[in-house]
């Protein structure tokens, strides 16, 4: 049986899609989840191909590991705590791609 993970309500806010809104490595671990712009890739640009129509998939948004233990993460819990679910690999982040043509989905998993 699949994992239920406590769940999170997300609140949004709009920025220019240029702008930078994560801060910056390290202290933005944790904090990286967001819709639109630019993905922040971790281990360099993969971004997917539509398997029907072969053109570059469009960037949807990427949710971090949740709760990187860290004195800057309002989310943080130990990392030795069951309690700890939102760690994907080593601070991973899935990154969330969509074809508007085909409706076709795919995600990417990059981490440390
Ligand atoms: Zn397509």
């Amino acid at each position: 049986m699949a994992k239920i993970l406590k769940q999170y309500k997300v609140t949004l806010e709009k920025f220019d899609p240029e702008e930078s809104i994560i801060g910056s490595y390290p202290d933005n671990i944790g904090l990286r989840t967001k819709l639109g712009g630019h993905p922040e890739w971790i281990q360099g640009d993969e971004t997917p191909i539509c398997p029907t129509c072969k053109k570059e998939m469009s960037f949807i948004g990427q949710i971090d590991s949740l709760e990187h233990q860290s004195k800057n993460n309002p989310y943080s819990i130990d990392a030795l705590s069951p309690d700890q679910e939102y760690m994907f690999g080593d601070v991973g982040m899935i990154f969330v791609f969509l074809c508007f043509d085909c409706l076709e989905t795919s995600s990417i998993l990059q981490f440390y």
